[in-house]
């Protein structure tokens, strides 16, 4: 495995690669690697013939008051993660070299960035959207993989990679969970033992939120009274949002006669959780 930290060499890299006839697959990560990204590298290894991992804490992305400078990270530890898994090249920059003191280009997604995260973590998904097309432009992947994880995310970058022209087939990978149903994330590390318990409400209020809509409620008001009762149960959880949306336009929605999707986010001490489910 190669690790790149300059971005054009990556650049030069990728060209060369497609030159020679080589499909490439990339899985962006903020590192701190679990089995929920690794989950992605193998959707990237069964289709691509390269797969670049990219590590960059992206500082675009955080607000002012969120937590950059404390996000978890391990470097030799991820390498020897991406090692095991089978990464080809590990593109990890510094920030300082990713984006120009002057840069003054972002890319906005106007729409499905508005509401759920992009409420709440204002200048989000503009960070997110700016560093993914560069990203694009540095691995010129045929395949880039994303988790379900982030729903939003996810779909915000389906309608960025469309509206763009990006040629690149974005594909999902499904929710990696611990044994117990939290979704694996890097920030679980700041959970102490007892919010770590906690956190379970989470998978447990999407739980309730399914069984309900399976026996068939298609309210979308009790669903969500449900899920907040069942919250409001650990003492350590405070609700930033929970929202049922339509799958592809993620506005709200009152009745669940499409496919839907239920995401929640949710402070736990304070860490910011998050986790979804899409009901059909
Ligand atoms: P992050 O490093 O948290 O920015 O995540 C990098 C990628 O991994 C994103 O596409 C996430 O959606 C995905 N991801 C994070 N956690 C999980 C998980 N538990 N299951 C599946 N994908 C995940």
């Amino acid at each position: 495995m190669q690790i790149i930290q300059d971005p054009l060499e990556m650049q030069q890299i990728a060209l060369a690669v497609r030159a020679a006839g080589k499909r490439i697959g990339v899985v962006p990560t903020m590192g701190f690697l679990h089995a929920g990204h690794l989950s992605l590298v193998r959707l990237a290894r069964e289709r691509t013939d390269v797969v670049i991992l990219t590590l960059f804490v992206n500082p675009t992305q955080f607000g002012p008051k969120e937590d950059l400078a404390k996000y978890p990270r391990d470097f030799e530890r991820d390498a020897a993660q991406c090692r095991v898994a089978g990464v080809d090249l590990l593109f990890a920059p510094e920030a300082g070299a990713m984006y120009a003191p002057d840069a003054s280009v972002y890319v906005t997604e106007e729409k499905l960035s508005r509401g759920l995260c992009g409420a709440s973590r204002p200048g989000h998904f503009r960070g997110v959207c700016t560093v993914v097309a560069k990203l694009f432009n540095l691995c010129l992947p045929h395949v880039a993989v994303f988790g379900a994880k982030d729903a939003q995310q996810l779909r915000v970058l389906r309608r960025m990679t469309r509206d763009l022209n990006f040629p690149i087939e974005i594909v999902a990978g499904p929710i990696i969970r611990e044994p117990d149903g939290l979704a694996m994330s890097s920030r679980n590390v700041y959970l102490s033992a007892d919010e770590r318990q906690q956190a379970l409400v989470l998978q447990s209020a999407l739980g309730e939120a399914e069984r309900l809509f399976r026996a068939g409620e298609r309210a979308a008001a009790p669903l969500k009274t449900a899920m907040e009762h069942l919250i409001a149960q650990a003492p350590a959880a405070k609700i930033d949002y929970i929202e049922i949306v339509d799958d592809d336009s993620l506005e709200p929605v009152a009745t669940l006669e499409k496919p839907a999707l239920i995401a929640l986010a949710v402070f736990v001490g304070k860490t910011r959780l998050i986790d979804n489910v899409v009901l059909r």
